[in-house]
């Protein structure tokens, strides 16, 4: 069961012909959940072939337009598709108001619930989003707006349960087996307890992803990127616009670059790209001088995370 990463818009703020308004989808286990909405992004969804019907939460990470613009569309056309289930919407305070003047879209005029949890500023960490397979905490980046960062990761899963193992212990098939595979231990018929540890091979862990835009290269961008499988990370410009990246608090994709290294992450995607870049392909020169594994991420590709890749040779 793999996780893939589908980044939907990855231009800054002026859209261009190729790029479009910040998104970035991550599907899993047939649900998907949202990173940004910026304008046109149920449309990006359409050329992605991802059902929309499909999303259980929306993570927005700050208030400018590029990057959620595209809410009062979506809400709207779940409406329309008479949707029940409830979506959860993590965004910065503020969203809540901006979405009560809409007609329509008001939380409480929606067919569905819509549940919205809204981050204020002096937040230093924050689980945002759990269920029992996966959790996304938030943490603030540094930007010309309060702006916050996500990390989805899912949990770790118990190491593979050996029967034969176990059989060998003594331990009869059928509910003992459930109960070691559970982490309990068992007693066996002369006595003996079975531990779980002697029957299970290392904890599995899950994959994680970490969005990190809008912001300049900063601590919360570095935490949520530490040892992750795969960050998003802005890359609006070139190194030799540095001046600019830093007056507009953005990266540069050499910045970027060093994030990922600092924090060991596995593959950087250089995202939020200024439309000044027709060719983005000196940024991916730039990162890779410092990373190699970092690319200027592909609209509407996507990007596949097997945890089995995570897992001991030895399994
Ligand atoms: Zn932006
Ligand atoms: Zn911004």
């Amino acid at each position: 069961m793999t996780t893939d990463v589908i980044p939907l818009g990855t231009a800054s703020a002026l859209p261009t012909g190729d790029r479009h308004l910040s998104a970035m989808a991550v599907q899993r286990k047939g649900r998907l959940y949202l990173f940004d909405c910026g304008e046109g992004t149920q449309y990006r969804l359409l050329h992605a072939g991802l059902n929309r019907s499909r999303i259980d939460a929306i993570f927005v990470t700050h208030l400018h337009g590029d990057h959620c613009y595209g809410l009062p569309g979506l809400l709207s056309t779940l409406a329309l598709q008479q949707r029940s289930d409830p979506v959860t919407l993590v965004a910065p305070k503020g969203i809540q108001a901006m979405l009560r003047v809409l007609p329509g879209d008001a939380p409480d005029d929606l067919p569905y619930p819509l549940r919205i949890r809204e981050i204020g500023e002096g937040f230093q960490r924050e689980t945002v989003y759990r269920t029992e397979e996966l959790t996304v905490v938030g943490r603030p980046l540094e930007h010309r707006t309060f702006a916050m960062g996500f990390r989805l990761e899912e949990r770790t899963r118990p190491g593979r349960f050996h029967p034969e193992t176990a059989r060998a212990l003594g331990v009869p098939e059928g509910p003992a087996f459930g109960r070691l595979k559970a982490g309990e231990s068992v007693t066996t018929k002369d006595g003996t307890t079975v531990q779980p540890h002697q029957v299970l091979g290392p904890p599995r862990p899950g994959i994680s992803v970490a969005y990190v835009t809008d912001t300049r290269p900063c601590d919360g961008g570095r935490v949520l990127a530490d040892d992750v499988d795969l960050l998003y990370h802005d890359a609006t410009f070139a190194d030799a616009l540095h001046d600019r990246a830093v007056e507009t608090g953005h990266s540069t994709a050499r910045e970027a670059a060093e994030v990922a290294h600092d924090a060991d992450a596995h593959r950087l995607l250089l995202g939020h790209i200024s439309a000044r870049y027709d060719d983005p392909a000196p940024l991916e020169t730039e990162a890779t001088a410092v990373f190699p594994e970092s690319s200027v991420a592909e609209e509407l590709r996507r990007y596949t995370l097997d945890p089995r890749s995570k897992e001991p040779e030895s399994e």
